[in-house]
């Protein structure tokens, strides 16, 4: 069975980058009925931190990535770790090191005078051990001759040469396992068989496939996916960019959509730019991943944000709104407890007639309000629009409209026209001054619809005042 993971090291919140290789690792699993793992890679202990593993749940649940196993914690597996460090010194693929830093340094130094890459010249494997009171680390004895060869799923033949690579350190001399040696025991205990991750990880790749081999251990298959840099090209940075996925939350856009516009960064299916989750995992395939970076553009995100508002049901998109409003509940008590008043289909019915105008959910939640504040105060300076002449306009309609017995879009619609014909007025001249009487402002959708879902009641009421 197909296993993949995704092991964020819990040092700050959930990257768009690392959004994306879960994303992959989630639809891999999925396309080929296997198992995603969650693991938390949280050996780094002082830069790992319980905020940072809650925040990445958290964006994790928002994302709609349910892991199948998980979340793992390295910090639960020191045990396992310690058991393996032994196992390898007593199979001698691994030796302690009582080196210390200045010898270290001293050692390099040299390396260096005549001209050789700096590497460890493996000096306590081939002495024993030292007459010393430094506490040993424990170095892995990596092969010395030959080469590490992967087809990596994404960028074809991958190939370092064993010359390249260090006796690297696997447990420091407080006992701590390293970083590439957790995920080498992860891995395998975890049996996964597709580690699937960004670019940024190749040159751990060889190390850890050496490890495996030394424990006899299966290697899994790899692919490694570009890094997302800023449009100019440049590294994201915190700083600059927003970088953390509950940021989009923040701004509006839906987990689907950033989820949609990720996998079109770096992977492609034909022509299709809009998809839903249940379609990409049909489609996903890592032969389809591009090798070379991609460049975020912040704008497409939003075009593609707005794809999926149109697509996403209103009876979702209600609570979405609601949601926005109930986080500020001081500020949108009165639109709140207005929507209770109208009845919570009213928002969806104006929810629809809304979601084609803007790309976000703020936007969304923003312009709903209007019309669940009666007799708003117009946020525009509406003298000239109010004129006299338009108040006589606004009076005379409120008699036509009052005529209406059933009042249908289509009545509603044919009062309006009947109205203009007679009385030689244009729409923008009717348009303006009701929108903003009945809105407070002048950018809405049809009034007509909009009076429709407002009922002939309220739409008189707030015409009166
Ligand atoms: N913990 C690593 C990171 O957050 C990922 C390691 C891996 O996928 O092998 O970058």
């Amino acid at each position: 069975m197909i296993r993949t993971r995704f092991a964020p090291s819990p040092t700050g919140f959930l990257h768009i980058g690392g959004a994306r290789t879960a994303l992959f690792s989630w639809a891999y699993a999925q396309r080929n009925q296997g198992k995603f793992i969650l693991r938390i890679e949280d050996t780094d202990i002082e830069r790992s931190t319980t905020e940072s593993v809650q925040s990445i749940l958290d964006a994790m649940v928002w994302l709609n990535l349910p892991p199948d196993e998980g979340p793992y914690y390295q910090t639960s597996r020191m045990n396992r770790y310690q058991e393996i460090i032994q196992r390898m010194l007593t199979e001698g693929s691994a030796y302690y090191c009582y080196c210390s830093k200045q010898e270290l340094e001293q050692m390099r130094e040299q390396q260096k005078l005549q001209g050789i890459k700096p590497k460890y010249d493996r000096r306590c494997l081939h002495h024993g051990q030292k007459n010393t009171n430094t506490k040993p680390v424990v170095r892995f004895k990596n092969p010395e001759t030959g080469s590490v060869i992967w087809h990596d799923l994404v960028k074809g033949k991958i190939e370092f040469s064993n010359l390249e690579l260090d006796d690297l350190i696997i447990a420091r001399s407080d006992g701590v396992p390293t970083y590439n040696f957790c995920v080498v025991v992860d891995d395998l205990d975890m049996n996964i068989t597709h580690v699937i991750r960004g670019d940024d990880h190749v040159n751990n790749t060889p190390r850890q496939i050496n490890i495996l081999q030394a424990l006899n251990a299966p290697i899994p298959l790899y692919g490694h996916v570009p890094m997302i840099l800023r449009e100019d090209g440049e590294k994201m940075s915190k700083r600059r960019d927003a970088v953390s996925v509950m940021q989009y939350k923040a701004m509006g856009i839906l987990p689907e959509a950033l989820l949609n516009y990720l996998a079109k960064l770096c992977w492609g299916y034909g022509d299709e730019e809009i998809f839903t989750m249940e379609q990409f995992v049909n489609w996903f395939d890592l032969n389809n991943v591009s090798g070379s970076p991609a460049r975020f553009d912040i704008k497409k995100l939003f075009w593609v944000n707005a794809q999926h508002l149109k697509l996403t049901n209103n009876n979702r998109l209600k609570d979405l709104v609601l949601e926005i409003w109930q986080q500020d509940n001081a500020k949108y008590n009165q639109v709140l407890s207005h929507v209770e008043q109208y009845g919570s289909d009213k928002l969806e019915q104006l929810i629809e007639l809304i979601k084609p105008r803007v790309d976000n959910l703020n936007s969304l939640a923003n312009n709903c309000i209007y019309f669940f504040t009666p007799f708003p105060i117009a946020d525009i300076d509406c003298a000239n629009i109010l004129t006299n002449d338009a108040q006589q306009i606004l009076t005379k309609f409120v008699d036509q409209i009052n005529q209406i017995n059933v009042w249908t879009l289509e009545n509603i619609k044919l009062s309006i026209k009947e109205f203009c014909q007679t009385n030689q007025i244009k729409m923008p001249q009717l348009g303006m001054p009701l929108r903003l009487q009945l809105f407070g402002t002048k950018e809405t959708p049809a009034f007509d619809a909009l009076m429709y879902l407002l009922g002939k009641d309220e739409t008189l009421n707030r015409l009166g005042k």
